[in-house]
């Protein structure tokens, strides 16, 4: 196992620490590699990305840390890219793709900012239906390496960061096994390794990374990849419980990738 995170976070955007006090926990943590995946400009919310400002001040302080910690460290200068965003991803080294809205009417509903956002945004548009709504989040994230380019996909089954223990909907359910394999299916040919993301057990959302295991398993059973992530949003979180989702991934036989 390599100990890397390629998916992290600054203050740059929403994370709580500096690009190189992350740097110095990780070469703490005696990791070979971060990555840093900054949440892209969105135009329609900037409460929690980066200023396009912001974005190039975030490059240019990468690019200096990349050089001061040559020989201890490698450092990659990546971004998160919203599915809706318009912003250019030509400065990075590479590109996670993620969807964090479902757009329904003028509206962005924002599917992980909280519990009773997503509730009342899937009363409002789904008629409180979350399969419904389920169907359509699929339906994008299917889309998202069409859409982003990106090199990750990006915690593929955000929409069930809060149904720890099936509290809102029932994952087996038919039409949510049909969405989600169709999104699978989709994004399979073009060879890009899904995330295996523990940024919701680190934050004390869940207790099971994105993607579910049933998700693992078909991705497996496809011949499909995963790339271990931590989301992390503080030094302390940098590869949250890689050892143990590794050894899962072995358990299940899905392939685990390094590099993008
Ligand atoms: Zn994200
Ligand atoms: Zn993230």
């Amino acid at each position: 196992m390599i100990l890397q995170d390629l998916h992290t976070h600054t203050v740059y955007c929403d994370g709580q620490n500096t690009p190189e006090d992350m740097v110095r926990a990780a070469i703490e943590k005696g990791m070979s590699r971060i990555g840093f995946s900054g949440h892209c400009y969105t135009f329609f919310d900037t409460s929690y990305c980066m200023s396009e400002d912001g974005v190039k001040e975030y490059c240019a302080e990468i690019a200096a840390l990349k050089e001061k910690y040559r020989g201890q460290i490698e450092i990659l200068c990546g971004v998160e890219q919203d599915y809706y965003a318009t912003a250019s991803t030509a400065p990075f080294d590479y590109v996670i793709g993620s969807v964090h809205y479902v757009r329904a009417g003028e509206e962005y509903l924002p599917v992980d900012e909280s519990e009773q956002t997503l509730l009342r945004g899937v009363k409002k548009h789904f008629g409180g239906d979350f399969y419904a709504f389920a169907e359509r989040y699929f339906a994008v994230v299917g889309d998202v390496l069409a859409k982003t380019n990106a090199d990750i996909i990006g915690h593929f089954d955000l929409i069930s960061k809060f149904n720890e223990g099936g509290r809102l909907f029932d994952e087996r359910h038919p039409r949510y096994v049909a969405a989600y394999q169709a999104a699978i299916d989709k994004l399979l040919p073009y060879g890009k390794p899904f995330e295996v993301n523990t940024g919701a057990i680190s934050r004390g959302y869940r207790t099971h990374p994105y993607p579910s295991r049933a998700m693992l398993e078909y991705i497996a059973e496809k011949g499909g990849s995963v790339i271990l992530s931590g989301d992390s949003h503080s030094k302390d979180a940098l590869c949250c419980a890689f050892e143990k989702w590794y050894a899962a991934c072995q358990k299940i036989g899905v392939n685990v990738v390094w590099d993008v």
